[in-house]
């Protein structure tokens, strides 16, 4: 289907509407640059805003384990986009739009698309285990030298 959108020189889909706000990245003036994240809309209550939220992992050294933080950000939402409330949504970074909007969403992922990229998103492993192994090494030898001395 063609559109008028813009290429934002970033591979998404560009959106089938149209529309006329300045600040669409396909059909208006704004430029998408920085990070972007992958998250669920959980509030679409404001007028061409929504909210955001993905979970990400802290490390914590001290268990070797992770910890769940979630991120939650506004995100600016264009007429032609049209999220709602839990869409999976790809977000992009922008300049500031307001006090608090600094992102503004470029796609609404379907299912298929989710599902590929949370895979790829758990391929990331755990790194401990070289260090738990540099731990241990240590306390072994002072153990048998005990044993030398006595
Ligand atoms: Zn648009």
């Amino acid at each position: 289907m063609m559109t008028n959108a813009k290429n934002i020189g970033l591979d998404v889909k560009a959106p089938e509407k149209t529309c006329d706000d300045e600040n669409c990245p396909f059909h208006g003036s704004l430029k998408v640059r920085g990070r972007q994240f992958v998250g669920t809309v959980v509030s679409d209550k404001t007028h061409k805003t929504v909210v955001v939220e993905w979970e990400r992992r802290k490390p914590i050294q001290k268990y070797e384990r992770y910890e769940k933080r979630r991120s939650r950000v506004q995100a600016h939402n264009p007429p032609c986009i049209d999220a709602s409330h839990g869409d999976k949504v790809l977000i992009a970074e922008c300049r500031p739009l307001s006090k608090t909007k600094h992102f503004v969403v470029i796609q609404v992922l379907g299912l298929d698309e989710a599902k590929l990229i949370k895979e790829f998103e758990s391929d990331d492993l755990p790194k401990t285990k070289k260090k738990k192994e540099a731990e241990d090494a240590p306390s072994e030898d002072k153990k048998s030298k005990e044993g030398d001395e006595e």
